[in-house]
């Protein structure tokens, strides 16, 4: 009898070893083949929007909310399902400037300040923009400062070159972006003139035209140098971000393959180095705006992944309180009352500014994309996720990011670990327990 107890349990045991063995081994083939059905749908039609606000960390998020919806309701950024935190250091520094931090999202490698799509060795690394031009993707940059500024000079050009506007400029034209959207025309010659018009490129100056031009190829530069700010901008001869979003996503999305935009609101971070709140808020609700036009096109493409971050924090902000908690009163009519309600709230807030300069401050990430609902939310990247997360998506291959909190948190994960492990000693122990009743 007690022989027999024991060898029914061992094979009792030996079963269920050899069912979970054969189950999971058929999961893992599933999963495997419906990853490849997943890379090859992928790699030929998603599309990626990065938008970033420059400067931008989370309390110049607060910011432009508490101006526009008080404590009523979020920015349309704070929307976004997934979130987390983002640490800008770049090779050298613990605080980045724009052209490091640009060439860390746009090709994941960390670099020295000035350094825009190179690595800290000065070798040429492969960016965002060309990978997608690779993949048949159509492509397009949409900023408010000149296209040759750091942050989309980081997307597009490759050298130690952050302030030769020239050189950079020579490289843009060769670029073949489909879409080209900010200031600069300044440094538009007529000899690159010629070189983009030999390209098939539309070039234009003006709102009205850029409204109406339906065109593969569009360069539009609204200004010698970067576009007028917020506050001084003529709304009908300058276009906003978001009807330069707007305008680039309808002529990007014509593409079956699909495309890459990288919008930014670049004047984030030159309010915060004059530390002028008005200046900072005004820029930061004009970037949610354009972010807002971005989150709408997704709804309805499945395919696009929507992500918002910013590339470092500048002025060292704090909000030290407001009374501001109602939105902005909704039925203002023209634009001049409601900029001028805009200019008032934000004089209304109390804040310190601790700098004029970039700080290391961790800057926000918000993601709307089906591939981050398993995703732990909250935990900290490095900006080089940012180039991982899209390479993966435009590869098709499952979202890989590390956690790189502090050990607090990560404590909190093995003891998650721990409790998923109990159940395999529940089995050894219930054998233990039914041997010592004979
Ligand atoms: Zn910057």
């Amino acid at each position: 009898m007690f022989q027999r107890k024991e060898e029914i349990l061992g094979s009792v045991l030996a079963l269920i070893i050899v069912v979970t063995l054969l189950s999971s081994s058929l999961v893992s083939a599933n999963l495997a083949s419906e990853e490849a059905g997943v890379i090859k749908q992928a790699v030929s039609n998603t599309s990626v929007i990065l938008m970033i606000g420059d400067g931008m960390s989370f309390e110049q998020v607060k910011l432009a909310k508490l101006v526009e919806y008080g404590l009523s309701d979020n920015l349309t950024m704070e929307k976004l399902p997934y979130y987390a935190s983002v640490r800008t250091a770049d090779y050298e520094n613990k605080t980045t400037d724009s052209s490091a931090s640009a060439t860390a999202m746009a090709t994941g490698f960390k670099t020295r300040d000035g350094y825009l799509g190179i690595d800290r060795k000065k070798v040429e690394v492969i960016n965002i923009v060309e990978i997608a031009q690779q993949l048949g993707k159509s492509t397009g940059i949409a900023v408010t400062s000149p296209i040759y500024k750091s942050t989309p000079a980081g997307f597009l050009v490759h050298g130690d070159i952050e302030y030769d506007y020239d050189g950079i400029m020579d490289q843009i034209v060769e670029t073949n972006v489909d879409v080209l959207f900010g200031g600069g025309s300044d440094y538009l010659t007529t000899e690159r003139i010629d070189i983009l018009l030999s390209y098939g490129y539309n070039i234009t100056y003006t709102r009205d035209e850029f409204l109406t031009l339906n065109s593969e190829k569009l360069v539009g530069l609204f200004d010698g140098g970067q576009l007028p700010q917020e506050k001084l901008r003529n709304t009908s001869l300058v276009p906003s971000l978001a009807e330069m979003t707007t305008k680039a996503l309808d002529l990007l999305s014509d593409d079956e393959d699909g495309f890459f935009l990288m919008v930014e609101g670049s004047q984030i971070d030159w309010g915060c180095h004059e530390n002028d709140i008005v200046y900072a808020a005004l820029e930061g609700i004009a970037f949610d705006y354009a972010v807002k036009v971005a989150y709408e096109y997704v709804q309805t493409h499945e395919n696009t992944i929507l992500i918002v971050t910013g590339d470092h924090e500048t002025g060292d902000l704090k909000i030290v309180s407001s009374d501001l908690d109602d939105t902005l009163p909704m039925d203002l009519v023209t634009e001049e009352e409601i900029k001028n309600q805009r200019i008032a709230r934000a004089n209304d807030i109390e804040v310190t500014w601790g700098s004029e300069r970039h700080t290391s401050k961790h800057v926000p990430l918000f993601i709307h994309g089906e591939a981050f609902n398993d995703i732990e939310k909250g935990i900290l990247i490095q900006n080089t996720d940012i180039f991982n997360i899209m390479n993966q998506t435009f590869y098709g291959l499952p979202i890989s990011i590390t956690d790189i909190s502090p050990p607090s948190t990560s404590e909190t994960s093995s003891f998650k670990v721990l409790t998923m492990l109990i159940p395999l000693f529940i089995v050894p122990v219930f054998l233990v327990l039914k041997k010592r009743k004979y």
